[in-house]
């Protein structure tokens, strides 16, 4: 016997009843995304590798040791699976000019890929869903994509996230305060971890965000971006803030938060939990006014953000949300296998009227399973009705309809009325055929 294949390390297979979850979130986005009028986008999973190294930086963690890179085996090609998919938006928004008549208001759903550790809340291959504001430089986009997030949560149940924003201003303000906090770093050379002494020179912005206990005082008592920033990054950061506190969001202002991707200026923010362990951050983003001409576009301002759907179904199971139960409304009971050409054209046809019917398999040619075992699947599959083409019925152009949840599980009267009603397009139904 030849050896037995598995998933890959880190890429997970999404099986039922599980899924339902899945679905549910995507339906719940579709919703959200639909009362702020974003429009979805799909771009490819495959990039050609110079997209991401010019869109995230050279120097950070996704592109130095992260990405799944490979030569086209034809034209030797440097390809990537993307990552993050706010490059290939970004790349697809300047490719198709979308914004030749103005900003346009974007979401996206699917599965990006990371050469990360394995472990609870990381995966190699798991999924993003993004919004992004493309062509507008105010800070109303920023805090619309903030409060659109936060309806999002109140929509799906998520509770216990807490929302953490910062200003990383503009990058004359960024190498301002850089220097500063270079000049700081080398006084404490020696309490510096080899990362933080590696990334001094290419990018110290990232010590701050260190997750080292050591680090944590010197980090603490470095110079803040936010006291180099100039009025006019001030005002925007300010902006923001007021629509927060006018819908009543909470947030706290977090120096230190400054994100993996280089390409972010003025807002950043995140939303983070403390019930997933040190896989906390289930959202983030910001504003990335320069990444439209980093990749060769037309400049064009933009902001956005992307959530780990991971990580939010973990978060909503363990608050007891989420679930979904797949039931169908009705489960087929076939007594006798000669009548299931019939059988079948009915249900088609009840189908057809929009309700949900899982017919009984299991016709080998000893016939169908018994009765008893028959009720069993029925029961089983959570059906509400349990639908009993006895030959006798068929004859009549008649189908019993049996109830199989009692009235404390939901057996109400508008169910039962509808029981009757597939009664009756059953008899006329079968009269038809
Ligand atoms: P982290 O600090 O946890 O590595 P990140 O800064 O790399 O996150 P982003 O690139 O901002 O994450 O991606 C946005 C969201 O996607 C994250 O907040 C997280 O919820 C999710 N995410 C990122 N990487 C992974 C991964 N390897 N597995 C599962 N979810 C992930
Ligand atoms: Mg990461």
């Amino acid at each position: 016997m030849s050896e037995k294949l598995l998933a890959v390390k880190g890429m997970n297979d999404i099986l039922p009843p599980d899924s339902a979850r899945w679905e549910r979130l995507e339906s719940v986005v579709r919703d959200v995304m639909a009362r702020y009028a974003y429009k979805n986008i799909r771009t490819p999973i495959v990039e050609q590798t110079p997209l991401f190294v010019r869109g995230l930086g050279q120097v950070t963690d996704i592109v130095e040791k992260e990405m799944y890179s490979f030569e086209d085996r034809l034209n030797g090609e440097a390809l990537t699976l993307r990552p993050e998919a706010t490059a290939g938006v970004v790349r697809a928004v300047a490719e198709h000019n979308l914004l030749y008549d103005g900003g346009k208001r974007l979401y996206y759903m699917g599965p990006m890929f990371r050469h990360e550790r394995p472990q609870r809340g990381r995966y190699r291959q798991f999924h993003q869903i993004g919004a992004e504001a493309l062509g507008f430089p105010g800070p109303e986009l920023d805090a619309e994509l903030i409060v659109l997030a936060a309806d999002l949560w109140r929509e799906l149940g998520l509770k216990d996230v807490r929302l953490e924003i910062n200003s990383l201003g503009q990058p004359d303000e960024r190498r301002a305060h850089r220097t500063a906090l270079v000049a700081y770093l080398l006084q404490h050379e020696a309490s510096l971890d080899p990362e933080a002494v590696r990334r001094l020179h290419t990018n110290p912005l990232r010590i701050l965000d260190t997750k080292n206990p050591a680090m944590q005082d010197i980090v603490n008592r470095a110079p803040k971006l936010i006291d180099f920033l100039g009025e006019p990054s001030l005002a925007h950061f300010s902006a923001v803030k007021a629509v927060l506190d006018a819908n009543g969001l909470a947030y706290s202002v977090n120096p230190r938060l400054v994100r993996g991707m280089d390409y972010y200026n003025l807002t950043v923010f995140e939303f983070v939990t403390d019930r997933l362990g040190s896989q906390g951050t289930v959202c983030g983003g910001g504003r990335y006014d320069y990444l439209f001409e980093q990749i060769g576009g037309k400049p064009a301002p933009a902001v956005g953000w992307a959530l780990g759907v991971e990580r939010v179904l973990e978060l909503l199971k363990e608050q007891g949300e989420g679930a979904v139960l797949e039931a169908p409304d009705a489960y087929a009971v076939v007594p006798d296998a000669a009548s299931m050409p019939l059988v079948m054209q009915t249900l088609r046809a009840l189908r057809g009227q929009g309700v949900r019917i899982q017919m009984h398999a299991g016709l080998g040619n000893d016939g169908p399973g018994s009765m008893k075992s028959q009720f069993k699947k029925a029961d089983a599959s959570g059906a509400r009705f349990a639908l009993i083409f006895g030959s006798d019925e068929l004859a009549r152009g008649e189908v019993l309809v049996k109830p199989m949840r009692d009235a404390s599980a939901g057996q109400t009267p508008r169910s039962m009325a509808l029981a009757h009603e597939w009664a009756a397009s059953l008899r006329h139904l079968q009269s038809a055929l």
